[in-house]
């Protein structure tokens, strides 16, 4: 199986079939399972093999079909699956670390997870150091011999900043730390994370995996002993557990996963292509795009950087917010890999509890707009946002 190419992977890997023999996964909405004997009972609580459950919070059929399905597509041993994004990065990182541990992060990371390293694990004593993951002299400053886990966005959320990643993990690898990457803005079809060498990747499958603006989930990928030991033992207790039904729709999604990401990274490319040397704009950002200050890393690392980019309109906020009032197909909302294209104003939205000093680092100016590509005609798109940006 692992010959194949993803794209098939996507729509075979981890298949198990009832007795039926049904074509299209089954959804097993059960939270309990019945046993034999006491007798198998006793023993399935005593060593729980490899298709064997006994509480949906502990694992379901379902659910596992999804958790191999996503393993085997991002190059890594095992999986958990989680109830949203966010319940994978704090159980990962929660399950891993205890007080005194020191942990390296990038600063340019999603608020919540800022909110997990800098409210709750301080709290329990987990030193945090935050640095420019852009800066590999700053990483290599910031890892000391007691470091025991990095942590980064591979593509930074909202300023598409490009972590070097095999840099980051030889130099995390050279203390015995664990490197953990947040691979939602990398997609799961362009994921280095593997390749790179990340001892976990962390995918929150509301984005491309789901596709289509429906569900929360998540997803923790690394190696068995990692995942089926602290991880697994972490999260079962603490109830983070994907649901069945959430775990069925992403499979039924990442059929078509494949195809989604490349129409949408393509879509994207072009809108960044377009945008650039607009007269109202004054810079474009999209990884491998010509304009990117980080386009030859980009592209060593992925052939494609995903399908959001972002822009900063000339004249500030109102300017800005003109321009986002003035577009007809594109929603303005906060998600990103919808098959809708989304229009973000990230200073007052995602990013508005940011201090200003922080914003200003990182990037976030009031123009600012991230613009995740959707599944529409590129052509509409390119002509919705020139007639927008004719209104302001
Ligand atoms: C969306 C997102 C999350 C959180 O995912 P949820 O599914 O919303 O909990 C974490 N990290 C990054 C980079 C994200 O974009």
């Amino acid at each position: 199986m692992t010959e194949w190419n993803k794209r098939t992977r996507a729509v075979h890997a981890g298949t198990r079939r009832s007795k039926w023999g049904e074509v299209s996964e089954a959804v097993f909405l059960t939270q309990g399972f019945v046993y034999d004997s006491a007798e198998q009972a006793e023993a399935r609580f005593q060593s729980l093999g490899d298709d064997e459950f006994i509480y949906a919070r502990y694992g379901n059929p379902t659910v596992r079909m999804f958790e191999d399905r996503i393993a085997n597509l991002l190059g890594y041993e095992d999986c958990f699956a989680c109830t949203s994004g966010m319940a994978a990065v704090s159980g990962a990182l929660t399950a891993l670390l205890k007080a005194g541990d020191h942990v390296v992060a990038a600063r340019a990371l999603f608020g919540s997870c800022l909110y997990v390293l800098e409210d709750i694990l301080a709290r329990f004593g987990v030193e945090i150091t935050l640095i420019d993951g852009c800066d590999n002299a700053a990483w290599d400053a910031a890892i000391r011999p007691d470091t025991r886990l990095v942590f980064f966005e591979s593509i930074s959320n909202p300023t598409l900043e490009v972590v070097d990643m095999r840099h980051v993990v030889q130099a995390a690898h050279a203390v015995g730390a664990l490197v953990l990457a947040d691979d939602a803005m990398a997609t799961p079809v362009f994921s280095y994370a593997r390749a790179c060498g990340a001892d976990i990747a962390i995918v929150s499958t509301t984005k491309h995996i789901d596709g289509q603006g429906r569900m929360l989930g998540g997803a923790i990928c690394g190696s068995r002993d990692l995942i089926r030991g602290p991880i697994e033992s972490y999260m079962k207790h603490t109830g983070g557990a994907m649901n069945p039904f959430t775990a069925w729709t992403h499979l039924k999604a990442l059929e078509t996963l494949d195809l989604r990401v490349r129409a949408q990274s393509e879509t994207a490319l072009n809108i960044a292509d377009a945008l650039e040397g607009h007269p109202k704009i004054a810079s474009v950002r999209f990884p491998t795009h010509p304009s990117h200050p980080q386009q030859a890393l980009a592209l060593a690392q992925a052939p494609s950087g995903g399908t959001v980019l972002a822009f900063e309109v000339k004249g500030g906020k109102a300017a800005c917010f003109a321009f986002m009032n003035a577009l007809e197909i594109i929603t303005i909302s906060n998600n990103f890999a919808d098959a809708k294209s989304i229009a973000t104003h990230p200073a007052t939205t995602t990013h508005q509890r940011l201090p200003q000093a922080q914003k200003d680092l990182l990037g976030i100016s009031p123009g600012l707009v991230r613009l995740s590509a959707g599944l529409e005609d590129a052509d509409d798109l390119i002509a919705d946002l020139m007639t927008a940006l004719d209104a302001v």
